[in-house]
């Protein structure tokens, strides 16, 4: 894999699309993601847009961006009174939607601690930090901290119980050790969201829903279909993803799967369920969805 330094001119990305309804800005500390060549690069959403990899295979490059917080520092005034005027007034910063900002990479660079240190100095009103990784624990103090200052929810996605599935290369962070980092993360007092997205085959749904329920404050649950940025999937539908789900459970790629696995969940956890885009934004429950 290419590791690179690079500078950036801006690091509060105004949002656009579907993130719009979850927050007003993104923020990236990295260009490309480590963890590509791992079981959820295989899905990965980014690795469609050009725009990120500019025809680079997805898991093959990483960009640290070593001026990331100073940027944020500069221009963070000028963005607060962008989503004041134009975001209903809420300040809300994701990070991270095309990257993941606990690469293995991070313990050398200290980007994202570097970004969090600064949003310390100065908080945005809402912090979604998304993660696959366990590493987010390395951070847990100063999230503990961020989380008096700002509304926080760190998200975890684990996409399945399943520890290993055949056809498919190994997690990035064993689905045990992302268990664990949740709940480390909820007893610091920081609210924690398990993200089932994209949703892949569960061994035990009946189980892994209430491990949910016992480790984290909530759960989302978004299947590729719609959830990849089309409407039927076809992003995704490109990739071996839905060959290695066809051979364990066929049913596994409708979105019949995903509302059969949100009954489960609200059965198990009613009122902390979260589906597609609603769930990413905070917005749970029935009603929502
Ligand atoms: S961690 Fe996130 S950004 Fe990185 S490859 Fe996995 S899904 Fe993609």
């Amino acid at each position: 894999m290419e590791i690179s330094e690079t500078q950036v001119k801006n690091i509060l990305t105004r949002t656009t699309g579907f993130l719009e309804t979850v927050s007003s800005h993104s923020v990236q500390p990295y260009r490309g993601c480590s963890y590509g060549n791992s079981l959820c690069g295989v899905g990965c959403y980014v690795q469609h847009n050009f725009w990120v990899t500019k025809g680079r295979a997805w898991g093959s490059f990483l960009e640290a961006r070593t001026n990331a917080a100073d940027v944020y520092r500069a221009t963070v005034d000028r963005e607060r009174r962008w989503a004041e005027r134009n975001r209903g007034g809420v300040f809300g910063i994701y990070m991270s939607s095309s990257t993941d900002p606990f690469v293995p990479q991070e313990s050398r660079f200290g980007i994202t601690r570097s970004l969090l240190d600064a949003m310390l100095e100065q908080s945005p009103d809402v912090l979604i930090v998304q993660t696959h990784s366990h590493r987010v624990v390395d951070e847990m103090d100063r999230l503990s901290a961020l989380s008096s200052g700002c509304d926080l929810r760190v998200h975890v996605s684990i996409e399945t119980d399943r520890e290993s599935v055949m056809g498919l290369p190994r997690h990035a962070s064993s689905v045990s050790d992302r268990f664990e980092a949740v709940k480390r993360m909820k007893e610091s007092g920081v609210r924690t969201v398990v993200t089932v997205s994209p949703l892949l085959s569960i061994e035990d749904p009946q189980r892994f829903f209430e491990c949910i329920a016992e480790s984290a404050d909530s759960v989302v649950i978004d299947h590729f279909v719609e959830g990849d940025g089309t409407p039927d999937g076809r992003h995704t539908m490109r990739t071996r993803l839905p060959d290695v789900l066809r051979t364990i459970d066929a049913e596994t790629l409708s979105l019949d799967y995903r509302d059969r696995m949100v009954a489960i969940a609200e059965g198990i956890m009613p009122g902390r369920v979260g589906v597609h885009i609603d769930g990413f934004a905070g917005r749970l429950g029935p009603q929502a969805s």
